[in-house]
């Protein structure tokens, strides 16, 4: 392990640590049945600890299922400020690969297409990026071009670890007590399975894990899983007349039936919600389909199962000796549904935000975070942004300028909670 130095400005502290970081290979595997997924997560997760110890953290420890908690010891002569707590991901999305990656920084951008070196055609493009226009004279972080970089979520792990530290240097920064915790597994969705929200001990916590400088993220889908099973009847070919049901013929009228200009991923947008078949198990007895079901009011996934199981049933109508049944599995919940009764949580964030001179953006984001399921645990959990870009591909990119000022929104954020209490 190198021995961080100590830094005097946020941003070299933070795009030191990001380009160390990147460079351990914490991919996660969903086939993988052990928490963590995969060991290799857990090289950086015990350098995380080693680091905070070396910053002053004595609390800082790794459970055996990967989920790393520290407490950045209150300073503050108020006896009744708020413990708030900041969460960040190690792991890496397994849809790129995250072995040996080479982060180059690009100092000063002019402007223009960054081609990467490893791959003729691995090409960020400003006209894809309404961001990167605005980078102009930023220091902007890639990938060689052959991999991810990793600023999903790494950026978010420097970041928090540049803000402890720098509240650990700082003690005229008054604030209350700050728990700190980096998690695995977040991108195959098991980041917060082994997460102890009772032992985390806060009353709220920030992912820091969101996009674009001034993001905030208060809004997710509310999600379920279904799973539309058609069962019919196989015989031998060869002497199936009058007596074999393919549920495989069943279930492709299914699919063919399903609406297209709307109600899916592909023909909606902003607040409108869908259905998705995305994993088809096929054989001539029994055919599967699995739909993810997506929509920003709870109520809202109801009426939509309900659609589909009345089309299941007028299809299965339709092939004689054919039963078709349900099954449905809650995947998460729009955390607005628990923010909405903690204000606060929300209200300091953007005020934060504001303090730091930055334009805040507030989307509901069209998927879910760490947040979803940790605001639903108890533990309201709106989202950050970590100022990353094209997310687990190859051309993902942050600038050390974004990554600064997210370490300033989090120091700031300590104090905001300190001020009100
Ligand atoms: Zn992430």
């Amino acid at each position: 392990m190198t021995t961080p130095t100590k830094h005097t400005t946020l941003r070299t502290s933070v795009l030191e640590r990001f380009l160390r970081y990147v460079t351990v290979d914490t991919q996660s595997d969903e086939d993988s049945p052990s928490a963590p997924s995969t060991a290799r997560q857990l090289v950086l997760l015990d350098q995380l600890v080693a680091e905070l110890k070396s910053i002053g953290i004595r609390d800082a420890e790794r459970s055996e299922h990967g989920v790393v908690f520290a407490t950045v010891p209150a300073n503050t002569n108020k006896p009744n400020v708020p413990v708030i707590g900041f969460v960040a991901h190690v792991d890496t999305s397994p849809e790129a690969s995250g072995t040996n990656v080479k982060p180059i920084v690009h100092r000063d951008y002019r402007g223009g297409d960054i081609a990467l070196p490893d791959d003729p055609k691995a090409v960020i493009l400003v006209a894809e990026s309404s961001d990167q226009a605005g980078q102009v004279g930023n220091d902007i972080v890639t990938s060689s071009g052959g991999t991810l970089l990793g600023a999903d979520d790494k950026a978010g792990v420097a970041e928090i670890m540049a803000a402890t530290e720098w509240l650990m240097a700082h003690p005229e920064i008054p604030h209350g007590t700050v728990r700190i915790a980096f998690t695995p597994d977040e991108e195959i969705g098991r980041g917060v399975t082994h997460f102890d929200v009772e032992r985390f001990g806060a009353k709220c916590a920030y992912t820091v894990d969101g996009e674009a400088r001034g993001q905030i993220d208060t809004e997710t889908f509310s999600a379920d899983a279904m799973t539309v099973t058609f069962q019919g009847r196989n015989t031998h070919p060869g002497f199936a007349t009058g007596r074999m049901v393919n549920s495989i013929k069943v279930a492709g009228d299914f699919i063919a039936r399903l609406p297209r200009d709307r109600m899916s991923p592909e023909t909606t947008a902003a607040r409108e919600g869908f259905v998705h078949p995305y994993v088809v198990e096929a054989s001539v007895d029994r055919t599967s389909v699995k739909l993810l079901i997506r929509d920003f009011v709870t109520a809202g996934l109801a009426g939509k199962e309900r659609f589909l199981e009345q089309l299941a049933r007028e299809v299965a109508a339709d092939w004689p000796g054919v039963t078709v049944t349900f099954k449905i599995d809650e995947s998460y919940r729009n955390m607005k549904e628990v923010l909405d009764r903690h204000p606060d949580v929300v209200e300091n964030l953007r005020a934060a935000v504001r303090e730091c001179g930055i334009e805040l953006k507030e989307a509901a984001i069209r998927g879910g975070t760490d947040g979803s399921r940790l605001s639903f645990m108890g533990l309201p959990t709106p989202n950050i942004f970590a100022g990353g870009h094209n997310f687990h591909s190859r051309l993902e990119w942050v600038s050390a300028q974004d990554m600064e000022k997210a370490v300033e929104v989090i120091v700031r954020l300590a104090q905001v909670w300190e001020t009100r209490a």
